[in-house]
């Protein structure tokens, strides 16, 4: 296990694209930690720092307590897991897992013994005389974390790992990737793009943006219930959230379609009166008007259907309010008609008010769970 620390660390490539802005962070002794965000934001960038693949250009970066911005990456004691398997074709499964020992010079005994435990570890003892070319999808990405595993390092990389499988094994290996976590205890960075791995696997999730920015950390459930801004607020969930723009004119959330009381939901109304907002709310947070009218600590907000999809447990019901396209979550049996109008309700503890200039969330005092 290791603890890392980040203090302003950047990474500026030698063409003068400067990929990481300021990174501040300290990652405690087997913390699992995801960095999620779009294609470029510089995920893989960071990663490849830690590793020590990427020169940092400015900022300090301790392992333990101790510098390592020079540190090789053999003196990092990390193990890093890449997308593409990265396994070597003409060695089986028990030569793959074991090649990085024996460069080592590790004893052929101990090593076929470590072997022997990794394959147990990850199911893979049935394979072990197999060739990656005879493996599936998920079985090689088994390979690849198993070569990885079977040194014992303190801090685990893997670079979008799952991005290859198909949905069902992603969510197999999910799960396996988490309880060899648990069982291995190595602080672990994963850096992928999809929101659901994040939100399913972290202790804490790091939120970038293009161009290299941080955009919140916290865990899964500060990020979900206590967005700092509308990116993140926009990232993470699936369906997304939704966003309705207005001004506050006279405490009220007002654009052509609504007039909503939003000073209940706010800390300090006077401060944002006449300001551009954005009014939110997650799509799985409403509840179906059925007296058409709403109850105590509700906003009514009515809309009209273009299409629904029913789940099974669930109907997602894709409409608009006035010219904005929202999605909503409802109960199977609640389904409206295509086309009717469809009137639901949002919880005052589930609206959230962000300033549109600023993008950053208004401060509410309202418990949200
Ligand atoms: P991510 O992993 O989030 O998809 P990367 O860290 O790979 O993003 O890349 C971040 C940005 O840095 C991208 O715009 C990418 O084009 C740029 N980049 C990556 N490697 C280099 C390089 N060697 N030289 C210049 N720019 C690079």
């Amino acid at each position: 296990m290791a603890h890392l620390l980040f203090k302003d660390v950047n990474k500026v490539y030698p063409n003068g694209y400067h990929a990481v802005h300021d990174f501040n962070m300290e990652i405690k002794d087997g913390e699992f930690i995801c960095l999620v965000g779009d294609s470029g934001c510089g995920k893989s960038t960071t990663l490849r720092m830690i590793a020590g693949l990427e020169e940092i250009t400015a900022g300090e970066f301790y392992i333990d307590g101790k510098l390592a911005n020079l540190m090789t990456s053999r003196e990092r004691g990390i193990a890093m897991v890449f997308q593409s398997y990265a396994l070597y074709p003409h060695l089986t499964v028990a030569e793959n897992l074991g090649f990085g020992l024996t460069l080592e010079g590790v004893d052929a005994d101990v090593i076929d013994e470590k072997v022997q435990k990794t394959a147990a570890i990850l199911g893979l003892t049935p394979y072990l005389d197999r060739f990656p070319r005879n493996l599936s999808g998920g079985q090689c990405q088994r390979v690849a974390v198993g070569r990885a595993l079977i040194r014992k390092v303190s801090i685990f990389l893997m670079d979008e790992p799952l991005s290859n499988l198909d949905a069902k094994q992603r969510v197999t290996m999910r799960s396996e990737i988490k309880q060899i976590h648990r069982s291995v205890g190595a602080t672990t960075i994963y850096v992928t793009h999809d929101q659901t791995e994040a939100m399913t696997m972290s202790d804490r999730i790091v939120v970038m943006k293009s161009g290299g920015y941080v955009q919140q950390i916290g865990t899964p459930y500060e990020l979900y219930f206590y967005p700092d801004n509308l990116f993140v607020a926009g990232f993470i969930g699936e369906p997304p959230m939704n966003f309705l723009k207005g001004k506050v004119e006279g405490g009220k959330f007002v654009n052509d379609s609504v007039s909503l009381d939003i000073a209940p939901v706010v800390d300090d109304i006077a401060s944002i009166e006449g300001k551009e907002v954005v009014f939110a709310f997650r799509p799985e947070a409403i509840k179906v008007a059925k007296s058409g009218r709403a109850g105590k600590e509700e906003y009514l907000i009515k809309s009209n259907v273009d299409l629904t999809e029913l789940l099974g447990d669930t109907t997602n019901v894709y409409a608009n309010v006035g010219d904005v396209n929202v999605i909503l979550k409802v109960n199977p049996h609640d389904t409206p008609a295509m086309g009717a109008e469809f009137k639901f309700v949002v919880p005052y503890k589930a609206a959230y008010i962000f300033d549109k200039e600023t993008e950053k969330a208004i401060p509410s005092s309202i418990k949200r769970n």
